[in-house]
């Protein structure tokens, strides 16, 4: 049987929303009713199809960086000029450059703990204070087993994901009073452009640890994401749905 969602009347921000595991969150929401606002980084192409498949009245992209704190607050101003509230915030954005710690260039350390880690707390920050006054709200962040469990070469991405964690659990206990509550949706191995890089040998090496023993695919985490933000979740805040085939 397939669970379904009313998301009729919520308005819904996934960050990385036109591409991956972030696009098929979108669309889930979107077939459950919701209005969506996708953000991107600079793929021009996958928003443009985003744009063409779904109405205007139920979809928008929107382009910005997640890591710029200036750039977060004002896509929150424009936001506010188009729509009255904010229900659901999904922190989906994220990016990968791994390198061994002894050849970590600074760079590759502080965009991806900025892209990931930071952009959740620019978004976060902003899109609670559009939540508190409702009294209502869901934020989501997509972390990842790496955080839990650290993998050669990820030290920059596990540390960012770890992070995401740790702050959702700080923000899950300020929010409360709100009936606001932050959770953490944490994906195995997805297959998305985002492990495009990874060579077909290190894959199967991956897939091995899996006990069930296949990478997950989108709607996997799309079902979790849509459960956690369901009213029926109203429980659950502070936790890691772990989305990984038992990894
Ligand atoms: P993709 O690379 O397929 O998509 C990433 C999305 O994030 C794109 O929409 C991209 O925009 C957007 N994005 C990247 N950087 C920024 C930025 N600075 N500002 C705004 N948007 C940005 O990734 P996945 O779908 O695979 O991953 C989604 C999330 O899931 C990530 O947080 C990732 O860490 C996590 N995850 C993924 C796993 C996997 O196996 N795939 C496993 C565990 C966690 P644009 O299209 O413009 O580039």
């Amino acid at each position: 049987m397939n669970i379904s969602y009313d998301f009729n009347g919520s308005t819904v921000i996934v960050t990385g929303g036109t591409r991956g595991i972030g696009k098929a969150i979108a669309e889930a929401f979107l077939r459950s009713g919701a209005f969506v606002t996708a953000t991107y980084a600079g793929n021009e192409k996958a928003a443009a199809e985003m744009r063409a498949a779904w109405p205007s009245d139920k979809f928008e992209a929107v382009r910005f960086d997640v890591a710029s704190y200036q750039d977060a607050e004002q896509f929150f101003k424009d936001f506010d000029t188009r729509h009255k509230s904010l229900e659901i915030l999904i922190n989906n954005a994220g990016i990968r450059k791994d390198s061994v710690v002894g050849m970590m260039s600074e760079a590759d350390w502080s965009s991806v703990i900025n892209t990931n880690l930071s952009g959740t707390f620019n978004m976060s920050k902003f899109g609670l204070m559009r939540m508190m006054g409702k009294r209502y709200g869901r934020i989501i962040n997509i972390s990842s087993p790496s955080g839990k469990m650290g993998f050669a070469g990820q030290a920059n991405y596990a540390s960012a994901k770890a992070g995401q964690v740790a702050f959702a659990k700080s923000l899950s206990k300020e929010a409360a009073k709100r009936s606001i509550t932050v959770n953490c949706v944490s994906p195995g191995f997805i297959d998305t452009e985002l492990l495009a890089d990874l060579p077909a040998d290190l894959k199967e090496q991956y897939k091995a640890q899996v006990p069930l023993n296949k990478f997950g695919s989108v709607s996997d985490i799309a079902n979790a994401v849509l459960f956690l933000s369901s009213k029926e979740a109203s429980y659950i805040t502070g936790t890691v749905l772990e989305v990984a085939g038992g990894l």
